[in-house]
Order: C-alpha cells, then sequence, then structure tokens
C-alpha cells in the first residue's frame, strides 16, 4: 500500500503535479524507523526547462496585479496552511523525523506567518516622488523577476514559505528547490498557493541534487538566487550567481555564541541553552553551539543543564510527548556522531549524553560537553546535530573577543540581569540575528540574517521585501531640454 506521504508526482509546474521518471530517483526515508516512505524523482533538463519558462511566463501578469489582490493570495494560502496544520505537521515529521510536539507548533504555522505577513505588505510597495523645482523624480519598488529558491533540509516548509512569500508579495515568480533529504513539504506550499487563487506557474517545486540546484541557478532567464544551506553550498551558488549579475540572498551556517554571565538568571539561562541547541534535536542553523559560561556560576549551570537535558522525551516522533527526534539522516547521524568521538578526544568533559541513543532511527542522546577550549573542533566547526559546548570565561573584553573569532556571525545571544552590559556586548558581537535573555526566536517581524561567512542579506520582516525587488527612478521634465547643440 502507498504511504500517505507519497506525493502524486515528484514536481509541481504551472499549476499541476508533473512526473518525468527518467530522473535519478530520491528514496525519502523517515528518519525515526529507516522505512522508506516515498521516492521522488530528480528534474531532467526537460523538467527544469519547464519550470523556469512556466515561471518566467507566469511572472509578468503576476507582477501587473495590484498589490492588494496578490496579497489577499497569500493571505488566503496562510488560512488554508494554519486550517490543515495537522496534516502539514504529520507531513514535515515524516520528512524530517523532526518531532510532532515541534512541528505542530513551529513549521505549518510559521509558514502560514510569513505568508500572512508578507500578504499584508503586498499593497504597500510603493516608492518616492521626489520634488526637483518644477520637475521631480518617482520612484517604483519594482519585482526582480524570476527567483530561485534553494532549502536546506532543517525546515522544509519553512524555508519555501520564507523565500516564496516575499517573492510573489514583489510581484516575482519562483522555481523552489527542496533539499532531496526533505522533498515532500513544499509540494505542499505549491499546491495551497494554487488552491488559494495564485495564477499557474508563478510558484513551482523541482527536486533534485545539487546538480539541478546548480542548473537553475546558472540559468539567464534568472534573476535572483536565495539559498538556505551550508558555508561551502553558498559559496558555490554565490559565485555561479556572480557570472550572471544575479542578486543573492545567502542564509548559511553558524557556529554562534551564547554568552552566560553569572549575574543571569540559571534556569532561563539552561533554557536558552537548551532552545538554542537541541530543539530539532540541533539541527537549526542559529543555534548557540558555544556556550560561554562565566566561570563563578560553571558547576551551578552544568548540574542544572545536565538535570533538565535528562528531562527530554527520545522516542515515537507521531507522539505529541516525544520532545527530541532523530537526525534528518543515517549520515547526518554519523557525522555528528563523529564530532563527539572527536570532542572526547581532544579532551572535553562529557557532562551528558554522547553516543547513539539504543533504539531503532537515527537518534543521538543529547550531549553536552564542558571544559571545552576554542581550538577544539567541536567549538571551531558547524556540527548540525545535537552537541552543545561549554566554554569557561572570565571577563567581558575575553569573551566577546573570544566569541568573535569565528568565520561565521549568523546569531548570538547573552544572558545577564545588566542591561547596560547586555546590549553594550550585543553592540560589540559580530553577529546578525541577536538575543538578550533569549535564544532562536524567530518571528515573521525581524529580520533574520547572518554577517561574515553565515550570509548575505536577510530574510523576513520588510528587509526581505528589499532583497526580493528593485527601485526604479523616472525623472520627469516639465520644461524644454536644454542642449549643448
Ligand atoms: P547544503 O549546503 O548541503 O544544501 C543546501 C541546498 O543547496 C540543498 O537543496 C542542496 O541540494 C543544494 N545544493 C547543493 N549544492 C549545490 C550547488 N552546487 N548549486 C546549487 N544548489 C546546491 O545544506 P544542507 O541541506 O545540508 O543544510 C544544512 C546547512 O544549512 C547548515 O550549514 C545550516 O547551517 C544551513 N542552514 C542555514 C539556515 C539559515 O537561515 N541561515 C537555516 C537552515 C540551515 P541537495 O541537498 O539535494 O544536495
Amino acid at each position: 500500500m502507498t504511504h500517505p506521504a507519497q506525493p502524486k508526482a515528484s514536481h509541481f509546474i504551472n499549476g499541476e503535479y508533473v512526473e518525468d521518471t527518467a530522473g535519478t530517483p530520491i528514496p525519502v526515508i523517515y528518519a525515526a524507523t529507516g522505512e522508506q516512505i516515498a521516492t521522488v524523482h530528480a528534474a531532467t533538463p526537460a523538467i527544469v526547462e519547464q519550470a523556469l519558462s512556466t515561471a518566467k511566463a507566469a511572472q509578468k501578469a503576476w507582477a501587473k496585479m495590484t498589490g492588494t489582490e496578490r496579497g489577499r493570495i497569500l493571505r488566503r494560502a496562510a488560512d488554508i496552511m494554519r486550517e490543515r496544520n495537522h496534516d502539514l505537521s504529520v507531513l514535515e515529521t515524516y520528512d524530517t523525523g523532526k518531532p510532532l510536539q515541534e512541528t505542530l507548533v513551529a513549521d505549518a504555522t510559521s509558514g502560514a506567518d510569513a505568508l500572512e505577513y508578507f500578504g499584508g505588505l503586498a499593497a504597500s510597495l510603493t516608492g518616492e516622488h521626489i520634488p526637483l523645482g518644477e520637475d521631480w523624480v518617482y520612484t517604483k519598488r519594482e519585482a526582480l523577476g524570476l527567483c530561485v529558491g534553494i532549502g536546506a533540509w532543517n525546515y522544509p516548509t519553512q524555508i519555501a514559505c520564507w523565500k516564496g512569500a516575499p517573492a510573489l508579495a514583489c510581484g516575482n515568480s519562483m522555481v523552489f528547490k527542496p533539499s532531496e533529504t526533505t522533498p515532500l513539504c513544499a509540494l505542499k506550499v505549491a499546491e495551497i498557493l494554487i488552491e488559494a487563487g495564485a495564477p499557474a506557474g508563478v510558484f513551482n517545486v523541482v527536486q533534485g541534487m545539487g546538480e539541478v540546484g546548480g542548473a537553475l541557478v546558472t540559468d539567464p532567464r534568472v534573476d535572483k538566487v536565495s539559498l538556505t544551506g551550508s558555508v561551502p553550498t553558498g559559496k558555490k551558488v554565490y559565485a555561479a550567481a556572480a557570472e550572471g549579475m544575479k542578486h543573492v540572498t545567502m542564509e548559511l551556517g553558524g557556529k554562534s555564541p551564547l554568552i552566560i554571565f553569572d549575574d543571569a538568571d540559571i534556569d532561563n539561562a539552561v533554557g536558552g541553552a537548551i532552545n538554542g541547541n537541541f530543539y530539532s534535536s540541533g539541527q537549526v542553523c542559529s543555534n548557540g553551539t558555544r556556550v560561554f559560561v562565566q566561570k563563578g556560576i560553571k558547576e551551578k549551570f552544568l548540574a542544572r543543564l545536565a538535570e533538565r537535558t535528562g528531562n527530554a522525551i527520545l522516542g515515537d516522533p507521531m507522539d505529541e510527548a516525544t520532545s527530541f527526534g532523530p537526525m534528518v539522516t543515517e549520515n547526518q547521524m554519523n557525522i555528528v556522531l563523529g564530532y563527539i568521538e572527536k570532542g572526547k578526544e581532544e579532551g572535553a568533559r562529557l557532562i551528558c549524553g554522547g553516543r547513539r541513543a539504543d533504539m531503532d532511527g537515527y537518534f543521538i542522546e543529547p550531549t553536552v560537553f564542558a571544559d571545552v577550549t576554542d581550538d577544539m573542533t567541536i567549538a571551531r566547526e558547524e556540527i548540525f546535530g545535537p552537541v552543545m559546548s561549554v566554554l569557561d570565561f572570565d571577563t567581558e573584553e575575553e569573551v566577546v573577543a573570544r566569541a568573535n573569532d569565528t568565520e561565521f556571525g549568523l546569531s548570538a545571544g547573552v544572558f545577564t540581569k545588566d542591561f547596560t552590559r547586555a546590549h553594550r556586548v550585543i553592540g560589540n558581537l559580530e553577529a546578525g540575528s541577536c538575543f538578550i535573555n533569549s535564544y532562536n526566536d524567530a518571528p515573521v517581524e525581524a529580520p533574520f540574517g547572518g554577517v561574515k561567512a553565515s550570509g548575505v542579506g536577510r530574510e523576513n520582516s520588510k528587509e526581505a521585501i528589499k532583497h526580493f525587488s528593485q527601485v526604479k527612478s523616472v525623472y520627469v521634465r516639465m520644461g524644454d531640454v536644454e542642449a549643448a547643440f
């Protein structure tokens, strides 16, 4: 019997599901059991061509609709997503392995937030009037054209919506390629947009590996590429986009610092560290994986952290009591286990976890290392799994310098009751998305994105509009034209 997660076909182009079984089969594995639940096929060149030509053809008419009309469609799509939250969350759990306890509140819901927010902004994307005596200049905020979205595997619904909603609000069309690891959820977003009234072709989904992503990025018809992925992929995609002078948004990886001063509320700080390391089993780009704890509270912090981490419930992700799911794939599990071994070898002190859980699926116990030093591999490289490194520090000046000593700059957090210090420290940290006495909140109203190697551009908020549109300026002369001859 066909599994309920099996989509009708692999791709969604021009308002309908499309199949081409000549493409390489991509098995969809449920991470909690290792069982194959679906198969899709990578896009063939013919499918890529169909998606791009369709999106190109649909864009002009979409951009000519009023912002109010476009916005209404996006907001209708948001309503449909909320109505179907349960089914979409189950699918997200099949796609990623993340527990239903999370997907019910974090995925289709945040996708709906993006559709609603950008739907609301669509009608207010106006220009300026610049008076110049009798003459004037007016500006128009115009769509970029055809945009490509490429997603990572940790938030397949959210990423499709974080890219699709602002792109469509501005009058662009999009071809979206999900990660080959999680191909299911973006298809539902495409289906829902059509149901909400979006014209066929404005949001299309094609499956495939990096090769398909590469074909999309290099196509001359494409005006903009928005990637969520790792730094190495980001460098390749950015370089390929530069060849065609395309706009880019790069949402890449991190190794973010979370700084806990000795005056912090310990339980809130432990809560922040748990949210910033173990949500989605640590598979979150903005995670605060370098937890700097001031020496005075170190052992108290570690004791409370170990106690609360012991309350994590590993198990069937479809059971709403489960609070901690598996790694997305066996490969990702092995990568993370490799980092745990490195941590042990390089002399970090294991506080809890540190091994594969004794159960089916790709579960790793939530793992905390203490006495981690700046030079250790686990403190320098993005692990993308449930591995928290706790480092000690003495002074503010020292911790800020150490926190900034990384190629990454996605997020940063600080816990302290001293608000002057909190703002000063955040001001000195090289990061794009920061938190004071909190960690990993990502409301659609706030800009999201990194500095340094962690990215270019911002998603969410009004900032995203700037990255999916461009300004045309028009000089209007009222009098005669003066010329030298
Ligand atoms: P990857 O960089 O491996 O892949 C990202 C996407 O790019 C995938 O769809 C991938 O396809 C595609 N891709 C790979 N090579 C190319 C290429 N040459 N041209 C075009 N597309 C290509 O990242 P992961 O999927 O492993 O995701 C984890 C990474 O994503 C982490 O580094 C994480 O920090 C980052 N991330 C960043 C976020 C942010 O907002 N800053 C949010 C979430 C994750 P395929 O997978 O099929 O090979």
